[in-house]
């Protein structure tokens, strides 16, 4: 049987691989026993590809991190067909028609060896698609930030279909806990984005034999750089008559950060009839946005421009740019039950891992260059044509980012 939040009173493992990655850099060893996702980013890393540990094999370490105590893992589930429709550095293997292939040799095999009664006293997390469902909202005609891939994904059904095969077939297992994308303040926080995700997710979750107890909870920011709390400024603020969302940055945003979007999203996802114990996760694992840029107090009340300007924690160009951002920190370290409707703060996205390569790299993972990887770029409607603020010289989407990780250390607030 569940229980109401799977972190409560539990240890959450760490990724070996990642932790020697980590603790092989200067400074490293401050953060490497902290706990990490697990990207199931391929159908090969099922049984471990390239020397690297597959499925089973975390598994079986994490019973031996858990003693005789309660353990987390958590598990990114990311192969759909299409994958990443609107961003091409993490496109995936499956190309927009494979549903079955992704069903029968991905989502079956992962339900099988987290159905095996040896790992039954686990906790698994899942993070399920990350980057899938709010696409078919945001990205698609008539918005001007439509992307010809996510059109594709929304008339084949094929996120739908596979979002809901997955919640079906992972939570059979009665100790998984699936946690759905729930984008960022920075993407689906306006009115015409909100409820609308919401209403996705709901079909997902109920496609395919899924139903809406499948779904234990929501997870957002995953990989994404938006500040936990804005502290200096908030959505009902005001400057000379104007609200500040009419400021450049905020734009008529309903949020300001992820702590007061991801607490408002638990209660939409509720009123739209999801359990009422649903829990929110928020990926903060390089969201701290501290060093020498943070700011130590509001902006100047000139205008809600400067306003904001001075007092936004969150140092990025544009809030849509999400590659390998320059200046950003290590958030909040991973933490049970920190806020009201929130199950954890984890760090989902490893630390050092890239987004994403800034010049075109062959390889065989299925990724491509996405332009908001490199650094000279000046942006899509998607960020509002602006530049990409993103760091140079960056390898592969998941690939050791040396340059990034020791930034990320500079910059952690709370600082290390
Ligand atoms: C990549 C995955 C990788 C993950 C974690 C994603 O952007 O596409 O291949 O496993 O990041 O670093």
């Amino acid at each position: 049987t569940r229980v109401d939040n799977p972190y409560a009173g539990a240890k959450v493992y760490v990724n070996p691989e990642w932790a020697a990655n980590a603790a092989a850099e200067p400074g490293g060893s401050r953060i490497s026993n902290q706990p990490t996702g697990v990207w199931l980013d391929r159908i090969a890393a099922i049984n471990g590809t390239g020397g690297k540990m597959g499925l089973r094999a975390h598994l079986d370490e994490a019973l031996k991190q858990k003693g005789s105590g309660e353990l987390v893992v958590q598990l990114v589930i990311y192969d759909l067909p299409g994958r990443d429709c609107s961003a091409l550095a993490s496109n995936g293997e499956l190309g927009p028609t494979e549903i079955d292939k992704y069903k029968t040799q991905y989502i079956d095999p992962i339900a099988a060896i987290l159905a095996d009664p040896k790992y039954a006293a686990l906790r698994i997390v899942n993070t399920v698609e990350i980057d899938s469902l709010p696409n078919l909202v945001t990205n698609v005609t008539p918005r001007a930030t439509a992307t010809a891939n996510c059109d594709t994904m929304k008339a084949n059904g094929n996120y739908v279909k596979g979002v809901g095969y997955a919640l079906n077939k992972l939570g059979d297992a009665p100790n998984v806990y699936n946690y759905v994308d729930a984008g960022h303040h920075g993407w689906l926080g306006w009115d015409d984005n909100f409820s609308a995700t919401v209403q996705t997710i709901k079909q997902a979750a109920t496609a395919e034999g899924a139903t809406i107890n499948d779904v234990q909870g929501f997870i957002t920011n995953t990989a994404n750089y938006s500040a936990l709390k804005e502290q200096y400024f908030t959505i009902n603020d005001s400057v000379g008559g104007k609200s500040v969302r009419e400021s450049k940055w905020v734009d008529w945003n309903r949020y300001t950060d992820e702590l007061s979007y991801a607490q408002a999203f638990r209660q939409e996802a509720v009123n739209q009839g999801f359990p009422s114990g649903v829990g929110m996760l928020i990926d903060t694992s390089r969201n701290g946005w501290g060093g020498s840029a943070r700011p130590t107090g509001p902006g100047a009340m000139t205008n809600v421009d400067t306003y904001v300007e001075g007092g936004r924690i969150d140092r990025r160009i544009h809030v849509g740019n999400w590659c390998n951002q320059a200046g950003a920190g290590l958030g909040e370290r991973p933490k049970a039950a920190p806020a009201a409707g929130i199950d954890a703060y984890v760090w989902i996205k490893p630390p050092g891992e890239s987004d994403g390569a800034s010049s075109a790299v062959p390889n065989d993972e299925g990724k491509g260059f996405d332009r908001m990887c490199d650094p000279t770029y000046t942006g899509n409607p998607r960020n509002n044509n602006n530049m990409s603020g993103a760091l140079p010289n960056a390898p592969l989407s998941g690939h050791w980012f040396s340059a990034q990780f020791q930034e990320l250390m500079k910059n952690a607030y709370p600082a290390l």
